[in-house]
């Protein structure tokens, strides 16, 4: 007897998986269907995220993810196998999920820091562009919930990127009377320009580049955006807030000289969110007269825990950010060059892949 609870999949069968073979090139191969094993979850995806982060990859690769690489990270579906022991979940059931979650047991979980913990990062689920994807254990066992049917999968892929935004506004703690600067009109500027407006802040503006992306960050709710390219941006930004500046920045480039505005935009007193994440080796010089007499508070989070996902999802299935705004371009799984070509024309914020 098997302990395996199956849907009709035939292990015969082939079924698609994009692999990252090398830095801009893209395979869809053929590969047997997997099996689950104890504590382990099969879904067939019904939606895979673009990402910022997988922009970054196909264009020069990710340390953590060593090519070849099954590819794709943001996923929803609905459950084909359980393995041994799985309880919580069964075939047919419509799930959404992080992809990864911490032991519970290192020094850092201790602490209350999972999002520091090396199974946080170093057993990340990859495939998600694919028609089935395998849920390891301590992701089924923390970090997958099921989907409401009133939640679009394409919504419910977004567990992920709202997760890390929710993290790191938990530890920014924006406040109601508060003139938040995000500078990004990406995706994750958009994010957390939902999740900041959900916070009722009085006021929040974007710094973007492009007159697409500001119109985007326009349309979702900024109350001002302002042209990165335009000389006058950086007086604008100094005129928020009654002209003592922004009380809260946001910096979701990962461009060094992105952080450095963030730095110098902030108000005396303010907080600076660096949310973007920086090529290795960049280092960013501080005046520590500014630091110290303007009693400036720096932070720096990174990925997310297990009770910001849980947030996440609360937002999510509350349906009341919008949030599925940001996904502004659909393609089938077969089109995956071209969602890739279309990110880096930046004619998209993120790109639901459909299997
Ligand atoms: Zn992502
Ligand atoms: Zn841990």
């Amino acid at each position: 007897m098997s302990a395996t609870l199956t849907r009709a999949i035939d292990a015969r069968q082939a079924v698609r998986q994009a692999v990252l073979v090398e830095p801009r090139r893209l395979e869809l191969r053929d590969v047997a269907p997997p099996r689950p094993g104890r504590g382990e979850v099969l879904i067939e995806v019904r939606c895979a995220l673009s990402c910022g982060t997988d922009l970054k990859a196909f264009r020069r690769g990710h340390p953590l993810w060593p090519m070849p690489t099954p590819f794709g990270h943001e996923f929803s579906g609905v459950v084909a196998q359980v393995g041994a022991g799985v309880t919580t979940f069964k075939p047919g059931d419509e799930v959404m999920a992080a992809p990864t979650a911490p032991c519970g047991e290192c020094f850092y979980c201790g602490r209350g820091q999972e999002n520091l913990c090396a199974d946080a990062v170093g057993r990340m689920v990859l495939g998600a562009y694919a028609d089935l994807l395998l849920l390891p254990a301590h992701v089924v066992a923390r970090n997958t919930f099921i989907k409401p049917p009133q939640v679009p999968f394409e919504e419910a892929a977004l567990l992920e990127p709202l997760s890390c935004v929710v993290h790191a506004q938990a530890m920014a703690a924006p406040q109601s009377h508060e003139t938040v600067l995000i500078i990004g009109a990406g995706a994750f500027g958009l994010l957390h320009l939902l999740v900041a407006r959900a916070a009722a802040v009085r006021e929040i503006a974007v710094l973007g580049r492009g007159a697409r992306r500001l119109k985007w960050a326009a349309d979702l709710g900024a109350d001002q955006v302002f042209d990165a390219q335009d000389a006058g941006a950086v007086g604008k930004v100094a005129d928020l807030n009654g002209g003592f500046g922004p009380d809260l920045v946001i910096e979701c480039t990962g461009q060094l000289d992105a952080w450095a505005d963030a730095f110098a935009r902030v108000r005396r007193g303010g907080r600076v969110v660096f949310f973007g994440g920086c090529p290795p080796g960049t280092a960013l010089s501080i005046d520590t007269r500014r630091m110290h007499y303007d009693n400036l508070t720096l932070l720096a989070p990174f990925h997310y825990r297990p009770r910001d996902v849980r947030v996440a999802y609360e937002l999510l299935i509350a349906r009341k950010l919008g949030a599925g705004a940001v996904i502004n371009a659909h393609r089938r799984l077969g089109e995956l060059d071209e969602v890739f070509a279309m990110l880096e024309r930046g004619e998209a914020l993120k790109c639901a892949v459909i299997p």
